[in-house]
């Protein structure tokens, strides 16, 4: 007899989602499993800039080195401050920025000093200029100022001896004024992480290239390519290689012998014969895991010679989401990096209504922006497949919801990633 249902198997939209990984565990097995690269070099403050650092700096020297005048003005001492009425001094002189006054400067005598100039011998408080009566070469001053006003002490920003920067610091135009501050002309950082990626299909064609029926061009190099730009590691792109087995045992061989981390973009569908998933198992090691996430969802992570390996979806948008969660962090501890705190995020009210089943932790694609100052409004970009490369491309924001979070309603708070200059 002919049965009139037909018995489906469980698929990607399956929401029984049991045994799969939770974002956090499958983000926190990631960053436990990769090793900082130890190998360092120096190189010149320039050079460093948006580098690791790999060593300590203990700073050599005060910074400022000398106790200076914060201010335009004249240069005293506290003892010499009228309590009342009008003292008048002698200018025996002026310590000019970088030229200091070397002469006698005696009690009851007020140099002349401009701002940045080193205070002389014995003086330790200076009045603006605005605040005196100059009459060729003496000076009234009036009471009411304060000992040892006006000054910039020495080591007062930064004292010989202090720790300054740690290894792990990511270096800021600030880090690096900081170490010109303290004169030194190099620093050790870490080497950049040598990164290798290729996509894996038999549609794939690159840009520039007419496609045949079923064509698409390749647009994953061109993302990863895009976010690894950011992480200031050494971009290898091998290109698109066929699903074939050999070849992709070839391309994974080469990448090992040349980078620290592999990256590869699809071939992980259900029905894909997935060759990378076969070379790993038999050249290195892996963990395939399916994640309680949308979108994303499969991720294999491993390991072939001293290479780490991720291996992502082939879905455009979800390329996007897993290299951001879930590979960027492990780049950046891999380059040295201690601090990745560039990622944070804020909650905001939903503009537009959020469609959403419970199941999966959704990294929906938004637009966050600042109603008033501190306060943010976001707003869905629209379809959300994963497919959908634009809502990515219009997008400034991930809308993190929760996997028991069911539809948000317009004026609900959801917590937000924003990831603008990030990717
Ligand atoms: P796969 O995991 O290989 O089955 O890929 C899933 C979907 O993503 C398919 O529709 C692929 O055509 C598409 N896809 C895979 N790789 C790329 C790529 N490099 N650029 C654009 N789309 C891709
Ligand atoms: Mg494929």
């Amino acid at each position: 007899m002919q049965k009139n249902e037909i018995e489906t198997q469980p698929g990607c939209e399956d929401e029984l989602n049991t045994g799969l990984l939770t974002v956090a565990e499958a983000q926190a097995r990631i960053v436990d499993g990769v090793v900082a690269l130890s190998a360092s070099q120096t190189l010149p403050l320039r050079e460093a800039l948006g580098r690791v650092l790999a060593e300590n700096i203990v700073a050599p020297i005060n910074v400022p080195a000398h106790t200076i005048s914060a201010m335009d003005g004249y240069a005293i001492r506290a003892a010499d401050l009228p309590v009342d009425g009008v003292r008048e001094f002698l200018v025996p002189g002026t310590s000019w920025a970088g030229r200091p006054y070397l002469g006698p400067s005696g009690p009851g005598e007020a140099v002349q000093i401009m701002t940045g100039g080193m205070m002389p011998n014995g003086m330790d408080t200076v009045i603006m200029q605005e605040q005196v009566e100059r009459d060729d070469d003496r000076v009234r001053i009036g009471s009411g100022h304060k000992a040892g006003q006006n000054i910039r002490a020495a080591g007062e920003d930064i004292k010989k001896g202090q720790a300054v920067l740690a290894s792990g610091k990511r270096l800021t135009a600030a880090d690096s004024g900081v170490l010109a501050s303290l004169g030194l002309a190099e620093v050790s950082v870490y080497r950049r992480l040598k990164v290798a990626f290729f996509s894996t299909g038999d549609e794939l064609r690159a840009v520039g290239e007419p496609l045949g029926p079923g064509e698409i061009h390749d647009s994953n190099r061109y993302t990863l390519y895009g976010m690894l730009k950011k992480l200031d590691v050494e971009i290898i792109d091998m290109g698109v290689v066929k699903d074939q087995r050999e070849l992709i045992e070839q391309a994974l061989k080469k990448a090992a012998g040349c980078a620290d981390v592999i990256i590869t973009s699809g071939g992980v569908s259900v029905g894909e014969a997935n060759f990378v998933k076969k070379t790993l198992e038999k050249l290195g090691s892996m963990s395939f895991w399916k994640i309680a996430m949308k979108p994303g969802r499969t991720l294999t992570f491993g390991q072939l010679d001293d290479a780490v390996f991720f291996g992502l979806p082939g879905n455009p948008v979800s390329v996007m989401v897993t290299f951001f969660q879930f590979v960027r962090p492990a780049l950046l501890k891999m380059s040295g990096e201690t601090d990745a705190a560039s990622v944070y995020s804020v909650r905001a009210f939903t503009t537009t209504e959020l469609r959403k089943h419970p199941g999966r932790f959704e990294f929906q694609r938004g637009v966050l922006e600042q109603s008033v100052p501190g306060e943010f409004t976001v707003r869905s970009v629209g379809a959300q497949g994963s497919g959908i490369l634009r809502s990515m491309s219009e997008a400034n924001c991930f809308i993190m919801l929760e996997p028991d979070q069911a539809n948000v309603e317009i004026g609900q708070e959801v917590l937000v990633q924003p990831f603008q200059n990030l990717i």
